[in-house]
């Protein structure tokens, strides 16, 4: 089999869709079921049909874009990402993975290639948790992991819930059938930019993903009270953006006591209210992220961070009210699929690491109901979700050539 990439190509369409976005160049911001997403959408399908695919779209609006098997029963290799960007971000996250799937089936058919097995790309709906609070809202519904009841109580900060964005969007249809039926993958492959410093520190172009780390998100109230900020004496306050600054260096130590540095945790988001010069912060609303490769390590930081929150609210005399948004168990990548990744990596002559990835990807979902695996490929600086981001022409060509061969072996 010759395999080659059109690198060009390929490129050219990074390009292109990256001028689809609400933010001026570079920055890069499309957000889930906007009509700059609902245009992204469309070009791409285009290009998949032209790539001879067949697509549909489910209820929520995963895309699906198949290269028919010589056995249509056979159960799907799939591959894909998403192209949904946060505010400001940059042109690779998920892109990459979506038109690199594209690419490697072109690369399969121009080379001769016909798979036994279906070849899907899949386009998810909302990697990102912009809009609705939660990220991989369309792989969390494929798997059944997310509740189409809960799912539908999802609401943007207009009050606008998922079910009514979506239908207004154009995708009409029931979300209980959004969920794939028992079997539906053989295997399941995503491509994606590493997110990370590790492959270009280590200065190798492939990272083969072992395990997915365990995320946890969650939104946490303090309510103290306000007043004016001349009049209300020390002894008597009940400041609560000073419980949040506790609370925020508790969830910095609990991650850095947890005995591995594989546990991370972010407060990312900090609103004051009333937000004022002269006036006490009487409420403070954050956020937290908090990951963990291990489980039970996650879990142990997590429950420092309540600990920390009843001590911090005794001791100030503030309400802490945590709403827990996610908390999500690791993935373990396929053995078979990591053995069919390493086995493209050596026909290709291409060195490789294993690693976890420590960003979580639809392929965590995805893993509930398929054996799956990623490949990354290294980003400069590790930098991503800001406009800078870059990963050179070079290493997208090889990871898409990579997972060409990869996706051809697991559907032979
Ligand atoms: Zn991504």
């Amino acid at each position: 089999m010759n395999l080659t990439i059109d690198s060009a190509r390929l490129q050219s369409e990074i390009d292109e869709l990256a001028r689809i976005s609400d933010a001026e160049a570079p920055a890069v911001t499309r957000i889930v079921f906007t009509p700059t997403d609902m245009k992204a959408r469309a070009w791409l399908i285009q290009r998949c049909e032209t790539a001879g695919l067949a697509v549909r779209q489910d209820a929520i609006g995963n895309t699906f874009a198949r290269w028919a098997g010589s056995d249509p029963n056979a159960p799907v290799v799939g591959t894909g990402s998403h192209i949904d960007a946060i505010p400001n971000a940059g042109k690779y996250d998920g892109v990459v993975g979506v038109l690199g799937g594209l690419e490697a089936m072109r690369a399969l058919q121009r080379s001769g290639f016909r798979p036994k097995n279906p070849l899907e790309l899949l386009l998810f709906t909302s990697e990102e948790p912009t809009r609705f609070g939660v990220g991989c809202i369309g792989s969390r519904l494929l798997a059944g992991t997310l509740s189409v009841d809960a799912a539908r109580k999802l609401a943007d900060s207009n009050g606008e819930s998922v079910d009514e964005v979506r239908q207004k969007a154009g995708l009409g249809g029931e979300l209980e059938t959004v969920k794939l039926p028992n079997g539906y993958y053989k295997a399941w492959v995503e491509l994606h930019i590493e997110q990370g410093p590790v492959l270009e520190r280590e200065k190798v172009g492939l990272g083969i993903v072992t395990q997915i780390a365990a995320p946890a998100s969650a939104r946490i109230t303090i309510e103290g009270s306000g007043g004016h900020a001349g009049g209300v004496l020390m002894p008597d306050r009940h400041d609560a953006l000073c419980a949040a600054a506790e609370l925020i260096l508790a969830v910095e130590n609990a991650a850095r006591t947890s005995g591995s540095t594989d546990t991370v945790a972010t407060v990312g988001m900090c609103d004051v209210f009333p937000g004022a010069i002269n006036s006490v912060p009487s409420r403070v609303r954050l956020t937290l992220d908090l990951r963990d490769t291990n489980l039970a390590r996650r879990d142990a930081a997590l429950h420092a961070v309540e600990q920390a929150s009843q001590r911090i609210s005794e001791k100030r005399g503030v309400t802490i009210q945590t709403e827990l948004l996610n908390a999500d168990a690791p993935a373990d990548s396929a053995p078979a699929i990591v053995d069919a990744l390493t086995r493209a990596c050596q026909t290709h002559g291409q060195n490789f690491l294993r690693m976890p990835s420590r960003a979580y990807h639809d392929s965590l979902f995805i893993s509930r109901i398929a054996p799956i695996a990623m490949l990354f490929i290294p980003c400069r600086n590790g930098y991503s979700h800001r406009p800078d981001e870059y990963a050179s022409p070079e290493d997208i060509a090889r990871g898409t050539l990579v997972l060409a061969e990869t996706l051809a072996s697991l559907s032979l």
